[in-house]
């Protein structure tokens, strides 16, 4: 049995919220991931089946391993779509904001979604959520992902058995990106009943894991044999790791968007590693992007909001340094100093 979290108040409120509306816009987080575009269309998937006027708006492109699930193709990109997106804003009387926890984290399309006079939703699982946006914050930063959330919030108005196959792959999909398929953060019993309710729904995952983790280029693997091999400076006394790659180190392996994705985590296989850290210049404006990943207690949200203007999990956070890439170096450096008492303790992940 699946443990409720959604209190009766909440359930109550969001019921009458979804019965009401008419017009919905859903919004996730700039570079949108697996997480905030599964928990986006299954919660389409579900609005759609309501009978309502549904559309996913994100603020830019998210990677092709996420195009396979179904109604991604009417996905509306703000950045290409700008009068479209304004017009059916201006139309919503229900904007559901999924998986961030900051107007900031959805770039320009948050002056839109700033102005909008209808009821705004939100539907998150990161710390700290800006409330005072948001008609109603249904916040758990103690869940694996917004997908897990949405699962529970349509288990807690009782519609479960609404949930289409098309939903539960992407509600599946979102819960095992924002796991690294259930390698992280994921102990939760709770996430296990939910998966086994969606394979009852017939989705394969096995399948689905394929379809997401296999479906790179022949250059994203030669990028990262790069990054391992030439770039990646370990420090072994304080567990702790750095790469930065510069533009044309990118262009030299045709980069597309997404090509980066996930290889921050890699350097966590090195026995006793506790943090990562990967600075990548952008391709488009002169800034240079912040990722971090670590084991345990260690806070990279924290070290993310103290070195870097960003933010995150206690696991996985990032930001971004409005500087050249020696001069972001240079800040990771001070931040691995200010931070070398914590990591510097004999601990093992392995
Ligand atoms: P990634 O390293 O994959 O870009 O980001 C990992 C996580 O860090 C994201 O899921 C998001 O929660 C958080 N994050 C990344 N960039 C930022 C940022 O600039 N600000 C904040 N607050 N969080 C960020
Ligand atoms: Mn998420």
């Amino acid at each position: 049995m699946l443990r409720q979290k959604i209190t009766p108040q909440e359930t109550a409120t969001i019921k009458k919220i979804f019965h009401e509306c008419k017009n919905v816009v859903i919004v996730c987080h700039t570079s949108p991931d697996g997480d905030a575009i599964g928990s986006s269309l299954g919660l389409y998937e579900y609005l759609i089946r309501k009978g309502k006027n549904v559309h996913v708006i994100v603020p830019n492109y998210f990677p092709d391993f996420l195009h396979w699930m179904k109604d991604a193709d009417k996905i509306i990109l703000f950045e290409r779509h700008k009068s479209l997106s304004y017009n059916l804003i201006n139309m919503a009387d229900l904007i559901c904001c999924l998986d961030f926890n900051d107007i900031k984290r959805i770039d320009e399309l948050g002056t839109p979604i700033g102005r909008a006079r209808c009821k705004k939703l939100l539907i998150d699982h990161h710390l700290n959520p800006d409330k005072s946006k948001f008609d109603l914050c249904i916040s758990y930063p103690e869940l694996s992902s917004t997908s897990e959330l949405v699962f529970r919030i349509i288990d807690a108005i009782g519609a479960k058995d609404s949930i289409t196959f098309a939903a539960a792959e992407d509600l599946y999909a979102g819960m095992a990106t924002d796991t690294g398929f259930f390698s992280f953060n994921s102990n939760n019993p709770d996430i296990f009943v939910i998966i086994s309710e969606l394979l009852r729904k017939g989705i394969d995952k096995d399948l689905i894991n394929r379809r997401i983790q296999n479906n790179y280029s022949a250059d994203r693997l030669k990028l990262i044999g790069y990054v391992l091999y030439e770039k990646l400076q370990v420090f072994p006394d304080i567990h702790a790791s750095l790469f930065a790659i510069r533009k044309e180190e990118l262009t030299q392996f045709h980069y597309l968007k997404g090509d980066m994705e996930g290889i921050v985590n890699m350097p966590l296989q090195i026995r006793g590693h506790k943090l990562s850290i990967c600075l990548r210049e952008d391709t488009e404006k002169p800034l240079v992007r912040v990722s971090t990943r670590s084991v345990d207690d260690f806070p990279c949200n924290e070290l993310c909001a103290q070195f870097f203007n960003g933010g995150g999990h206690k696991n996985a956070a990032g930001g971004t340094l409005e500087c050249t890439m020696d001069e972001a170096i240079d800040i990771v450096m001070k931040a691995l100093e200010t931070w070398t008492p914590i990591l510097q303790k004999e601990e093992s992940n392995s």
